[in-house]
Parts: C-alpha cells; structure tokens; sequence
C-alpha cells in the first residue's frame, strides 16, 4: 500500500478541483439548518442533524 500524499501536509485548497473528499460548501439538508457540512463528513446532515449520530449537546443540558 503506497500512499501518495500523506494525510498531513497536503496543499489542497479547496478549489474547484473534485477530490476525494465529499464535497465542501455543502449544507445541511435539514429545511433550516445552513450548517456547513465537513468534506469530511459523508452524511447529508449537519452533526446535530445526523440521524445516526448522538447529538452533541452544545452547552445544553439532556437529563
Ligand atoms: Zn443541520
């Protein structure tokens, strides 16, 4: 297994190239959320939004 760029150290913009990441500058598809998705993230939600995720709780308290 040969690694052509190391995780670490790439010089990758995020320019109009297609990658092999997800795609940035995408949204979540959740009607009023504008959260901007990761590229990394291979869901179509935000985290909080992710159905198959545990929500992060964000200074919320959840007995
Ligand atoms: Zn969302």
């Amino acid at each position: 297994m040969a690694n052509e760029r190391a995780i670490q150290g790439t010089p990758f913009k995020g320019a109009d190239r297609p990658s092999r990441s997800f795609g940035a500058g995408r949204v979540c598809r959740e009607p009023h959320c504008e959260t901007r998705l990761s590229m990394y993230n291979s869901g179509k939600y935000c985290y909080e939004h992710e159905p198959m995720s545990v929500p992060r709780t964000r200074g919320k308290k959840i007995a």
